[in-house]
């Protein structure tokens, strides 16, 4: 009856102010943002900045423009004079069932800290404007405990990730745990005889594996092409013939495919298979690790990734995090204390609590043999790398898009939400303009993975996900850090509302 009562209503208007073209909007419970500059991005990846209003009802944006249009009903006016509107930004490469330097036994010793961490987990992603998340390896579990949280961001995924039998993943554990905790993976038929004999190889065909992933509700598929960091492990890897037969069933079901690569050879693969995104930056390649240069290899990998239009997730903070955690210096970040609660951060600082970074320097103790040179200065080595492939990839035409890995590994450096936005200062630091920051963060990131019907842009129709920033963030990137109030779902919230400070007040 409601619906029928406002159709008419709508009508009515239509009837009325029909000679002057502006229809009359009649909202319930609707959001007026009015007075805004506006910054959105078309699909064709035309930045259009204007003064103008946003109408929002439910979890949908009704009407965005330069004239203020009627309205009738209930809503409420966010005056944003002087102020910039933009789409709420959109992270491609989270894991949220990760926790930061919490490992399996301290989910039985430590439950307090692991409570702590994931109530704020949502909210910290917020506090930094992703609105979207998209999840590169999701356990329903993770999945049910996210979606019960009454304040988060969309969250999308890959459901989990297709693994390489006994490959990148399922290799970092023994051998008893591998299968449990990886349980979709595929083979080649060279392994049969190294697969327990009680497998049901038929869950671990493609057309299986890709099956498996649309039952999830999955926007597209992860899998992996890594051999083991530039050294640091031995893992098997798949055939050519097996990544191909994967990516054109995925194809064939319409998934776009991200493969973790992070090496040329495997962005080599990555490219004969067709692949659509390459899940992290490229930092291997032979020769000696103390030379940042990428060799010319790797400038005409970027052209042919340029000329295919395939799509690069940067994911800097995944280096530029680990030696976060070897020096342990971002628990000093100012911001630290709105996206971690104050009992997680003690336990940061407690010596308990650094066990990551003490377990990192072993591994570089352990791989690093070269005594004449610190751990240190390869480490540099490789922030350095990270900086310069990014900025030979966007030099060269590459798609970036903003995937921050968050979390990576198990230390402290990369902190939900927060580590975003440090992934946004490193593109700007590694050279990358500020549009194509933009784009990155919102319409090309959200078209990256079929989602620009709803994400992306501000746009009639599309999702009620968006930002009002203090600051004009074509002008600095630091005025991603100046969030006024976080739109997500149609509902606002002050950014105090969502740190983890908040409570405690
Ligand atoms: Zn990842």
């Amino acid at each position: 009856m409601k619906l029928h009562f406002k159709a008419s209503l709508l009508l009515v208007t239509f009837l009325v102010s029909g000679c002057t073209n502006t229809p009359e909007y009649h909202l319930n419970d609707g959001i007026l943002i009015s007075n805004a500059t506006i910054i959105s991005a078309s699909e064709d990846e035309n930045i259009r900045s204007f003064e103008g209003h946003i109408l929002i009802e439910a979890d949908s944006i009704v009407y965005s423009g330069k004239e203020l249009p009627k309205i009738k009903g209930s809503y409420k006016t966010i005056n944003a004079t002087g102020k910039f509107v933009i789409p709420g930004l959109i992270d491609s490469h989270v894991h949220v069932g990760h926790t930061i330097t919490l490992k399996d036994e301290h989910y039985e010793t430590r439950p307090e800290l692991v409570k702590s961490y994931n109530e704020q987990l949502p909210k910290s992603y917020l506090y930094f404007g992703f609105t979207s998340l998209i999840d590169l390896d999701l356990n329903e579990n993770t999945r049910n405990r996210f979606q019960k949280a009454a304040i988060k961001p969309d969250l999308y995924s890959t459901s989990r990730g297709v693994r390489y039998f006994d490959g990148y993943g399922p290799g970092l554990f023994p051998e008893h745990l591998r299968l449990k905790y990886f349980p979709r993976w595929i083979y080649d038929q060279s392994q049969l005889t190294s697969i327990p004999k009680d497998t049901d190889l038929s869950e671990h065909t493609i057309p299986a594996v890709v099956e498996q992933t649309i039952k999830d509700n999955a926007i597209g598929l992860k899998t992996y092409y890594e051999k083991g960091f530039g050294g640091v492990f031995d893992w098997p890897v798949p055939s050519d013939s097996l990544l191909v037969n994967l990516v054109n069933e995925a194809h064939q079901n319409n998934l776009p495919v991200v493969l973790h690569a992070t090496s040329s050879d495997a962005y080599k693969k990555g490219l004969q298979a067709n692949v659509d995104i390459f899940g992290h930056g490229l930092w291997h390649w032979e020769g000696s690790k103390l030379n940042p240069n990428p060799p010319d290899e790797i400038k005409s990998i970027y052209e042919e990734i340029r000329a295919k239009e395939k799509y690069v997730q940067s994911s800097m903070r995944v280096i530029l995090g680990e030696y976060d955690t070897y020096t342990w210096s971002l628990i000093n970040h100012p911001d630290i204390k709105h996206v971690l609660q104050n009992d997680f951060i003690k336990w940061l600082k407690s010596e308990e609590g650094r066990w990551s970074q003490e377990e990192l320097i072993a591994l570089y103790n352990s791989v690093i043999k070269d005594s004449t040179q610190s751990k240190e200065k390869y480490l540099k080595t490789f922030n350095e790398r990270v900086i310069r492939t990014t900025k030979l990839a966007y030099d060269n035409g590459v798609r970036l898009i903003l995937g921050s890995d968050s979390p990576a590994q198990e230390g402290i450096g990369n902190v939900p939400g927060l580590n975003g936005f440090l992934e946004i200062e490193a593109l700007s630091e590694a050279g990358v303009d500020n549009k194509t920051i933009f784009l990155a963060s919102t319409i090309r990131n959200a078209r990256a993975f079929n989602l620009q019907h709803s994400l992306g842009s501000i746009k009639n129709g599309k999702r009620a996900n968006m930002l009002i920033l203090n600051q004009n963030p074509l002008l600095d990137v630091k005025a991603y850090n100046t969030i006024a109030t976080v739109i997500v779902s149609g509902i606002s919230y002050n950014r105090e509302q969502l740190s983890a400070t908040y409570n405690s007040q």
